[in-house]
């Protein structure tokens, strides 16, 4: 299960982040998930309930955003509107994902000593 890896790198950075911190306890965390990224939402806080006992995340709540997807050119970096070709209409040029495939540790709330 593919979302079951992306919790898994998902709690080993927050376990990095409680020990930098010296946190005692972890309350909350929060993850942007890109509409593009293939990731299920549902599958992702499934894979998140199995996974998190006996880790650091035993008792923390985990709050999934999804961040929809944005086009970009990478000539002159206007912004393109969803669901338009992709090629610039400004100038024409090629377009690039500049957001939407990504999966990302936002926000930790930590009990610290
Ligand atoms: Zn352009």
């Amino acid at each position: 299960m593919h979302e079951y890896s992306i919790v898994q790198a998902l709690v080993n950075q927050v376990e990095e982040q409680v020990q930098r911190h010296r946190a005692r306890a972890v309350h909350v965390v929060c993850v942007q998930v890109g509409e593009l990224s293939g990731v299920e939402v549902s599958l992702l806080k499934t894979a998140y309930d199995l996974f998190r006992q006996d880790t650091v995340c035993a008792q923390a709540e985990l709050k999934v955003e999804t961040v929809g997807a944005r086009w970009e050119c990478r000539a002159c970096a206007a912004t393109l509107a969803p669901g338009g070709p992709l090629r610039c209409d400004r100038c024409g040029g090629a377009v690039r994902l500049a957001q939407g495939d990504e999966i990302v540790l936002s926000k930790l709330e930590l009990e610290v000593a």
